[in-house]
């Protein structure tokens, strides 16, 4: 891992990619993404691998920072790349060190990720509110955008991760009050505003322009702060894998979504429920290799009901879209603050960097 003395600014984390896309030019590239921000601030992703177009091997989207004060997660993304490339380059292993036995990445294991996946990382998705978060509120979480604000400062942002196309509209799809949105853009304290419509916001355009320009994309894991958590499938309601109707699609269980214990349960196929765990628990398998402490695999209803989440709008776009490919969700909370010390902040890193490591031989298995 570099050896960075603070977390990046926004600019520094476009800056990292673009240097490294300079430095690797035949093991990643940089991908433009196409709506600027509010701000007008202009998003890269960047691709490890040997390129997308036209392959026929499958990608992993990693996403960081949708949420502002989240801080970590760009760096997460970064400093994965720039590990992957490096020991490439070099032939080399990669070794990450903590409190526990320790991970260690064969230089074989390094080149398969690299010539058998595509792993783009996407560090900062919200740019205009990760700036927010360093410079003025730390602790903001939504987006810059005033248009629904009416000049209010308080009512500015929309919570990216409400804003998905997956259940969007939860008043009239989810049981009252179980689902932890807010419809109105001057709700401070849940600070869970959804937007004007599902997708409404350009930061999430972007994640879908990815998941739609890049039909290889096969698992996109969102990565947010903090509770030591990996979150898999769903995040509506409790899943099952006996009725195929009963799901987010079917308008007769309207109103019925996001209530625990009753009748109404989200479909999954037990086949790709157990990917999704096993892959999880790879996962966490990694983090406590570093830090013996290890983080809790479970699904994102056990944590509450959330509704235009971007990890079930990956998950939901095969059954929802017709011709898409099926992309497994996952959402890791690392660490334990928003904002640790920066020493700390590379512990969890070296963590969860091992973790996504560990989940990219994984699914090569
Ligand atoms: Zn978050």
């Amino acid at each position: 891992m570099s050896n960075l003395d603070s977390y990046l600014s926004v600019n520094e984390v476009e800056d990292s990619i673009a240097a490294l896309a300079q430095a690797y030019p035949n093991t990643c590239q940089l991908i433009k993404l196409p709506n600027p921000t509010t701000e007008g601030r202009i998003c890269h992703a960047l691709n490890v691998g040997r390129g997308l177009v036209d392959s026929s091997k499958p990608a992993a989207l990693f996403t960081g920072a949708v949420h502002a004060r989240e801080w970590g997660g760009s760096e997460i993304c970064v400093y994965l790349a720039s590990d992957i490339l490096e020991a490439y380059e070099r032939k080399t292993g990669l070794r990450y060190e903590g409190d526990g036995e320790g991970k260690y990445f064969t230089a074989d294991q390094i080149r398969s990720i690299v010539d058998n996946l595509n792993v783009i990382v996407f560090p900062c998705v919200n740019p205009d509110g990760r700036n927010y978060s360093q410079t003025v509120e730390p602790l903001w979480r939504r987006n810059r955008n005033p248009t629904e604000s009416g000049g209010n400062p308080d009512c500015i942002g929309v919570d990216l991760n409400r804003n998905y196309n997956f259940l969007w509209d939860f008043p009239n799809l989810f049981f009252p009050n179980t689902v932890r949105t807010s419809a109105d853009p001057c709700d401070w304290l849940s600070q869970t505003y959804r937007g004007s419509a599902p997708s409404s916001e350009r930061e999430t355009q972007n994640v879908a322009w990815l998941l739609d320009n890049y039909p290889t994309i096969s698992w996109h894991i969102d990565i947010h702060s903090y509770s030591q958590l990996i979150l898999h499938c769903w995040g509506d309601d409790e899943n099952q894998s006996v009725d195929p109707q009963m799901n987010f699609a079917n308008s007769a269980y309207d109103r019925k979504r996001g209530k625990k214990n009753d009748d109404y349960k989200e479909y999954v196929p037990a086949d790709d429920l157990s990917s999704c765990v096993s892959l999880a628990d790879r996962i966490n398998d990694g983090i406590k290799a570093v830090n013996s402490n290890g983080y809790t695999v479970q699904s994102a209803f056990g944590l509450y009901a959330t509704s235009g989440s971007g990890q079930d709008y990956s998950h939901s776009r095969h059954n929802a879209l017709p011709g898409k490919n099926k992309v497994f969700g996952f959402t890791i909370e690392f660490g334990t603050e928003f904002h640790p010390p920066w020493e700390e902040m590379k512990s969890v890193i070296r963590e969860i960097d091992a973790g996504l490591l560990e989940f990219c031989l994984a699914v090569q298995e």
